[in-house]
C-alpha cells in the first residue's frame, strides 16, 4: 500500500477510498466529531480555494494527522460540492482538484503517473530509452487540450497507434481526465441532508459566491460590451470558457472575431477570458492577437449563423425569436442594442 503523504496528496486514488473505508471515521463521526473539526475545516477550504484560486491548494502534511485530516477532508469537499447544486461551483471545484493533482505530479516519479494513468483509463507506457511516455492515441485525443497547436495530432510522433509525449504531458493529460472523471461523480451524486445540515452556512455562503459571480457575468459591461444583449451562441461559448471547459477552437475563434469586430481591444478581450480557470495570459494574447490581426496581416471576419451552424456551435435548442431573423451573431448583438434604445 501507498504511504499516507501519497494518498493525502492524491486522495481520488482508490486506494485513498480504500484507506478511508477501513480506516475513517462514520459519517456521522466525520460530520460531528470534535476530532475531525481540522478535516471539516479543510474540506470547506479545499472548496474556497477552488472558488478562490482555481486550485484548492496545499497545507502541511508534516505528520500522521495532517495527512489523515488531508485524506478525510477530500469525501467532506465533494459531498458539500454536490449540496451547493450548481454546476459552475462543481466544475470549478473538479478543476481545482485537477490543477492541485497536476502540481504535485510533476514532481513524482514516471512509473508513479503512469499507475496514476491506469486508474485513470489512460493506456500509457514508459519508454525507458528514450525518456518519453506512449498513450493510446485515443486517450490522448480524449485528454488533449487540441486547440492548442502543440497538442494537435499533426504535431505529435505517432507510431503503431501511439502518441509520444514527455512525462510533463502526461501530467496535463491526466489533469484533464481527473477533472472530468471527478465533474461526472460529482453530477451523478444527490445531496444528503445531513450535510446540508451540518454545512448550511458554507453552503449558503457559496450558492451567494456563485450568484454574485453570475450576476456579474451576465449583467456588467466588459469595456463596451454588454453581456446579456450576446446571442445564446456567443454566451455558451463564454460560460463553457468561465467554467474551465475544453472549448474548442472554432469556439473561441468567433468569440474572439466577434468581440473584434465589437471594436474590443485585445486587452479588453483577455479580460473576459481572464475568468477562465484555465487562463494563461500569454497564449490567450498570442491567439488573439493572431485572430485580430495585431500579430499577422490578416484579421479574420467573425463567423455567420450558417458556418456557426456547421461547426456545430449554433446552440439550436436555445435559439430564440431574434435568432430566427438574423444571419450574423453581429447582427443580433446590434438588434439587442436598437430594441433597449426603442424601449426608453
Ligand atoms: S442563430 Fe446565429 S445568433 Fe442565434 S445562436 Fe445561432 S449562431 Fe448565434
Amino acid at each position: 500500500m501507498r504511504d499516507l503523504s501519497t494518498l493525502a496528496k492524491y486522495p481520488f486514488l482508490n486506494e485513498a477510498r480504500q484507506y478511508i473505508k477501513d480506516n475513517g471515521p462514520s459519517v456521522t463521526e466525520l460530520l460531528e466529531g470534535l476530532l475531525y473539526e481540522r478535516s471539516r475545516t479543510i474540506g470547506i477550504e479545499r472548496l474556497d480555494n477552488a472558488l478562490k484560486n482555481g486550485n484548492v491548494g496545499n497545507r502541511s502534511l508534516a505528520s500522521k494527522s495532517d495527512r489523515m485530516m488531508e485524506i478525510f477532508s477530500y469525501p467532506l469537499a465533494r459531498m458539500v460540492a454536490v449540496s451547493v447544486g450548481d454546476t459552475y461551483f462543481k466544475r470549478r471545484y473538479a478543476l481545482g482538484e485537477a490543477i492541485h493533482a497536476y502540481g504535485n505530479l510533476l514532481n513524482e516519479r514516471p512509473s508513479f503517473l503512469i499507475e496514476v494513468s491506469e486508474e485513470l483509463q489512460i493506456n500509457a507506457e514508459y519508454v525507458e530509452n528514450v525518456g518519453n511516455i506512449k498513450v493510446f492515441f485515443k486517450d490522448y485525443l480524449r485528454n488533449a487540450p487540441t486547440r492548442y497547436k502543440k497538442w494537435k495530432m499533426v504535431n505529435r510522433d505517432i507510431d503503431g497507434g501511439y502518441v509520444h509525449i514527455s512525462v510533463r504531458d502526461l501530467a496535463r493529460l491526466i489533469l484533464e481526465s481527473l477533472r472530468r472523471r471527478i465533474e461526472e461523480e460529482l453530477e451523478s451524486r444527490k445531496s444528503n441532508k445531513a450535510i446540508e445540515k451540518a454545512f448550511s452556512s458554507d453552503i449558503k455562503r457559496f450558492q451567494n459566491m456563485v450568484n454574485v459571480h453570475k450576476k456579474k457575468m451576465e449583467a456588467a459591461p466588459v469595456g463596451k460590451l454588454s453581456i446579456e444583449k450576446l446571442p445564446p451562441c456567443m454566451k455558451d461559448i463564454l460560460a463553457a470558457i468561465q467554467a474551465g471547459e475544453n472549448v474548442p477552437h472554432m469556439g473561441r475563434f468567433a468569440l474572439v472575431s466577434f468581440l473584434n469586430s465589437l471594436q474590443l481591444s485585445t486587452n479588453e478581450i483577455l479580460k473576459i477570458f481572464s475568468n477562465a480557470p484555465d487562463y494563461q495570459e500569454d497564449r490567450t494574447r498570442y491567439q488573439v492577437d493572431h485572430i485580430t490581426g495585431a500579430s499577422s496581416s490578416t484579421s479574420y471576419k467573425s463567423p455567420g449563423c450558417e458556418k456557426m451552424r456547421t461547426y456545430g456551435i449554433c446552440p439550436v435548442d436555445k435559439m430564440d425569436e431574434l435568432c430566427r431573423e438574423v444571419y450574423h451573431p453581429l447582427t443580433y448583438y446590434s438588434a439587442k442594442w436598437r430594441q433597449e434604445k426603442n424601449k426608453k
